[in-house]
């Protein structure tokens, strides 16, 4: 029998859209305000938290930033990290969704 590797370790491998897809029934959808992301207003490739962070891997860390909301679940993760506070959650009620 080979010797363990400590350096192996079980991981999931993030996949697009592991809720499949939400466009029918998510209740809140992110909008990114792209005059506050950092990303859009630099204009080059930076922070990308929500990218980092959403569960789905829905974020597209692009200039701008982009969000597959076929596959959103609306966790609403991404504008609790972002630092400068440009993605606000959009009940469907006020957005008529
Ligand atoms: S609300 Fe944000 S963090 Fe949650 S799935 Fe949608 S893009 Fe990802
Ligand atoms: S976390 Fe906010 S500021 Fe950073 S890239 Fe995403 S939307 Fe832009």
């Amino acid at each position: 029998m080979e010797p363990k590797d400590d350096n192996i370790s079980a991981m999931c491998k993030p996949s697009v859209g592991e809720a499949g897809r939400t466009g029918d029934w998510r209740d809140a959808t992110p909008v990114i305000d792209q005059t506050k992301c950092i990303a859009a207003v630099k204009n080059r490739p930076a922070c990308y938290l929500c990218w980092l962070y959403c569960p789905e891997g829905v974020v597209e860390a692009g200039v701008p930033v982009k969000i597959n909301l076929e596959y959103c679940k609306g966790c609403g993760v991404c504008a609790e990290e972002c630092p400068s506070k440009a993605i606000t959650m959009v009940m469907h009620e006020e957005n008529g969704k």
